[in-house]
């Protein structure tokens, strides 16, 4: 039997922001932000007191090529933290996969009803969740489901530079926007060549020249 080869939800929201920059960072290896490793580390403290001291330990010691600049940073994640009351986690990085999709992602909290939680290094925004966070949770919210054989509504997505935990309950549009970017994955992976979506944020890409040069031109006559 040939093993399933699983495409991971990180891949899936690369996908679904831009195909075509998909394609060109596909055999790039993906590098933590700096900003990342702290509110991941940070996370693990959450509904416990936030000693600043005791996690940057921690965060040297996980990068220790970390920018010390940013221990001001984790300073500024404890002080809007400490804002809001959390429920501490009852397990922490948690692997999930669907055989179905043949997808698989990893859960930064679960607390002990069993509700999860993805743990972000963005802002938040004033109300609702980014869509690259709606898709990650739809994606687990498919693996959860076929794991436990329940419905799983929604989850919560923590944004630790600013202090705030919100919930997401799923809807129709998410979970198909999941199934639209895991056939554009699978087509990329099988070799063809992504088109150039009309609503990228081209604005703010590195790769605006390459892509303007290269609209209406195959993408393999280019690399
Ligand atoms: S410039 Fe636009 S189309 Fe090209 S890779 Fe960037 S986001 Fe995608």
């Amino acid at each position: 039997m040939t093993p399933v080869k699983y495409v991971t939800i990180s891949e899936l929201v690369r996908v679904h922001a831009c195909p075509v920059r998909f394609f060109y960072e596909k055999n790039e290896p993906v590098t933590e932000s700096h900003r990342y490793t702290v509110c991941k580390q940070l996370s693990y403290h959450l509904g416990k007191p936030l000693d600043a001291e005791a996690i940057w330990d921690e965060i040297t010691a996980v990068h220790p090529l970390v920018d010390p600049a940013h221990k001001e940073f984790l300073g500024i994640c404890i002080t809007a933290c400490n804002k809001t009351s959390w429920k501490p986690a009852a397990q922490t990085d948690v692997r999930v996969a669907s055989d179905k999709y043949g997808m698989a992602g990893m859960i930064d909290r679960v607390d002990a009803d069993g509700a999860f939680s993805l743990v972000r290094a963005s802002g938040a925004m004033p109300f609702g969740t980014y869509v690259a966070d709606r898709i990650r949770i739809a994606a687990i919210v498919f693996c959860l489901e076929e794991m436990t054989g329940r419905e799983v509504t929604g989850g919560t997505v923590e944004y630790i530079p600013d202090g705030v935990s919100r919930y997401h309950e799923v809807q129709p549009r998410d979970r198909r926007q999941v199934i639209a970017a895991l056939h554009r994955l699978r087509e990329i992976r099988d070799g063809a060549m992504p088109q150039h979506p009309l609503n990228a944020p081209c604005h703010r890409c590195k790769y605006r020249e390459k892509c303007e040069s290269s609209v209406g031109r195959r993408l393999s006559e280019l690399l």
